[in-house]
């Protein structure tokens, strides 16, 4: 089965790098399904995980936005944050889930809701990612 790269980089590190049969992303239009010999492409992300099917196996990388570039066989994604399954800490993410919701209960300003908003998103992400 033909394979592409797939590159999951932040500031900080690279969080993946393997050679995959496809990679399913949530893009700010909907869902898309690279395969290799896509066309060439640039998107924005949505917050929520990224799945990479590598033989026959489904794995997930929790993406916290960033942008998607397609080429050939090659699939790089720039993040601000992103983590492996393996490497979420699921009480972190409960304990920011919680923190965000009440943010949101209490109906705070403009910008403090859709910092909430955001930070639910992220920390419900990681718990998927994890297997919560
Ligand atoms: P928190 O409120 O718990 O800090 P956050 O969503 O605000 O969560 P980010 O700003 O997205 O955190 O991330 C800051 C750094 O911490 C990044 O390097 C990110 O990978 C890491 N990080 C955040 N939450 C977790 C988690 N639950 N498990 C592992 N790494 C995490």
């Amino acid at each position: 089965m033909s394979t592409l790269r797939l590159e999951i980089v932040t500031p900080e590190r690279k969080v993946y790098e393997e050679d995959v049969n496809m990679v399913v992303v949530k893009g700010v239009a909907g869902e898309l399904g690279i395969l290799p010999n896509h066309i060439p492409l640039v998107t924005p992300l949505k917050i929520a995980p990224v799945k990479a099917k590598k033989d026959g196996k489904d794995e997930y990388i929790a993406v916290h936005g960033g942008f998607m570039e397609v080429r050939k066989d090659k699939v790089v994604i720039l993040a601000e944050a992103a983590e492996l399954g393996q490497d979420i800490d699921v009480i972190r993410a409960r304990e920011a889930k919680e923190r965000a919701e009440r943010r949101l209960a209490d109906r705070a300003s403009e910008l403090d809701i859709r910092r909430a908003e955001l930070a639910l998103q992220r920390a419900t992400s990681r718990l998927t990612v994890a297997g919560e």
